[in-house]
């Protein structure tokens, strides 16, 4: 099977499957004027922000795990997904949460628990009207398409660009964006989200100059079709594009297809001399900055 055919056998095999219609706190920076601004990871993408005095929720993949079949063409086959278990319950992870983000309905990041828990009412962002139409499919009532000028209770809201991996395999990985938050009493903070290193991340960068990144850094992949998102290399880029920001990697280790270890990209960034930019939570570490 050549390259094309392969990738077009890919696209057919996943069809709906991946294109979402099922679809210790660490003080690392002193001083500044924050409300408190509070990441914690949670597993895969699925990250709980406190900031501007709101509790929002990002990509939220809920299910137990191994409730999902394996992801095709790739590593661990043998594994279904989510290949962990949250590290707190569900429950506790949606209580009180004032808005949800999705930077796509892949099923990684909007799944059925997810669906099923989230109050039909929440204030829930989207990347654009199909995703919207999608997400209403589920009987959620207050949706909102991001802009570049979104507003969310005090909190400016940009949507960036994102690119889902390189060449051909966007035509299965479909649209995803990133977000960068802003407040007047907060760092500024940026979601890279489901994106490889490229000049839409660079242009973020440039633009908002956030002091915070969050990448997705698992180096997901399906055989033959290069990274989905970021890999070391990718984050790396990621660091010299910002050497001043910290690093935050997220989407590790969680589902099947993942290349990148945690440990790996530790003895990465230990040996580029940037460990103290870039940090690697395990799943429910969370940090105050
Ligand atoms: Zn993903």
């Amino acid at each position: 099977m050549n390259r094309k055919d392969f990738l077009l056998s890919t696209l057919r095999t996943l069809g709906g499957m991946l294109i979402g219609k099922f679809a210790d706190a660490k003080t690392l920076f002193k001083g500044g004027k924050s409300k408190g601004l509070r990441i914690r990871q949670i597993r895969n993408a699925t990250m709980i922000i406190e900031y501007g005095g709101r509790k929002l929720l990002i990509d939220p993949m809920l299910s137990k795990k191994g409730t999902y079949l394996p992801f095709p063409n790739s590593l661990r086959q043998d594994q279904k997904n989510p290949l962990v278990e949250l590290p707190m319950p569900a429950e506790e992870i949606i209580d009180g949460i004032d808005a949800v983000f999705f930077s796509h309905l892949h099923l990684d990041h909007y799944d059925d628990a997810a669906k099923e828990l989230i109050p039909k009412g929440t204030k829930i962002f989207v990347q654009d009207e199909t995703d919207k139409k999608n997400v209403e499919s589920a009987e959620f009532t207050n949706v909102e398409v991001l802009t570049e000028n979104t507003s969310f209770a005090g909190i400016q809201l940009c949507k960036t660009k994102a690119q889902h991996g390189r060449g051909e395999i966007l035509k299965l990985a479909g649209h995803v964006c990133g977000i960068v938050f802003k407040h007047p009493d907060e760092k500024t903070l940026y979601i890279a989200a489901d994106t490889v290193w490229y000049e839409g991340v660079q242009e973020a960068i440039n633009k908002h100059d956030p002091e915070i990144i969050i990448v997705n850094g698992g180096d997901n992949q399906f055989f033959k079709s290069g990274s989905l998102i970021m890999g070391k290399d990718d984050i790396y880029e990621v660091h010299k594009a910002a050497a001043k920001s910290k690093i935050i990697v997220s989407h590790m280790e969680a589902v099947n297809h993942y290349t990148l270890s945690r440990d790996e990209l530790k003895g990465f960034i230990k040996e580029k001399g940037i460990a103290s930019s870039v940090l690697v939570p395990h799943d429910g570490e969370s940090y105050t900055l």
